[in-house]
């Protein structure tokens, strides 16, 4: 009675997976571990016998050579994992820093190895829209539909933003959208610090080379990343800030609240929206 096993809830496990914000799977081949766990294991066999044995049965064989025991063929690839530090991050400002175009900056991110988020990540999502265009939105970083598709705000907060850019008479097509962290975190969790240091070069040298007018921070990491300001975005959003480039050219940056956090507290809808007219104006004052 105590072996036996209860029957396996296997919706209930999924739930509890997603629940634990584990939704995306990290290899295409599933692995059986019940069936790994399943296989009899070969009675051991006290040594004395077991070398009798094979004298006695088969006396013309000399006996096998010992064997040393083989590392276990791994499931699937196992990612690169990189213990980030500074030299990373200084690998991270020499390859960004040199991209003298925003393709050769994409392909550099890409061949960029020192963020082990790259290894988590199904897709990088490197921008989406008008890369001429006077204004850059910048996210933090992308979640499941991004990752999938491999371009940021696609999903059910890109559908807000959409609307959002709408609502200041412009189309998604018309303006330039990133992300702080061009790879998705595992189940969405917050970028570390480090992390977010080994991608700023790329973020920053993105701007640089898209050269907006105005930059629209779309929520606290992203603000707190482009201005430095240590506000919590509450307070931050709806204040002009400024962004310095690598090169110096000082961009205006305007904090607002995410989109994702307006589709969870839609009454702070209204804020954002005052934030959008501020930006509105505000390219129209620069022409
Ligand atoms: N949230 C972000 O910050 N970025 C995305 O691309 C999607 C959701």
């Amino acid at each position: 009675m105590g072996n036996e096993q209860e029957p396996m809830d296997i919706e209930g496990l999924i739930r509890f997976y997603a629940e634990a914000g584990v939704d995306s799977l990290l290899s295409d081949e599933p692995v059986d571990r019940f069936a790994e766990t399943a296989k009899p294991k070969p009675a051991p066999q006290p040594r004395a016998e077991a070398a009798s044995t094979r004298q006695s049965s088969d006396a013309a064989t000399p006996p096998p050579p010992a064997q040393t025991p083989r590392p276990a063929a791994p499931a699937a690839a196992a990612p690169r994992t990189i213990v980030p530090d500074e030299a990373q991050v200084a690998i991270a400002r020499e390859a960004a820093s040199t991209a003298a175009t925003l393709e050769e900056l994409r392909e550099r991110l890409a061949a960029f190895d020192g963020c082990n988020l790259k290894f988590t990540a199904k897709n990088m999502c490197f921008s989406d829209g008008d890369p001429t265009s006077d204004i850059m939105f910048i996210g933090e970083a992308p979640g499941r539909d991004e990752d999938m598709e491999g371009r940021p705000f696609v999903g059910r907060s890109g559908q807000l933003l959409n609307r959002m850019i709408a609502a200041i008479g412009l189309e998604r097509q018309q303006v330039y959208i990133a992300n702080t962290i061009p790879w998705r975190p595992p189940g969405n969790r917050t970028p570390t610090p480090l992390e977010t240091e080994l991608c700023r070069p790329f973020i920053e040298r993105q701007i640089e080379l898209a050269d907006p007018k105005v930059l629209v921070a779309l929520g606290g990491p992203a603000a707190k990343a482009l201005t430095g300001a240590p506000e919590g975005i509450l307070r931050l959003r709806g204040n002009w800030k400024t962004h310095t480039t690598p090169s110096g050219k000082v961009i205006p940056v305007m904090p607002t609240l995410h989109p994702a956090y307006l589709l969870r507290s839609p009454a702070q809808k209204r804020f954002a929206w005052r934030d959008f007219l501020s930006v509105k104006m505000k390219l129209r004052e620069l022409g």
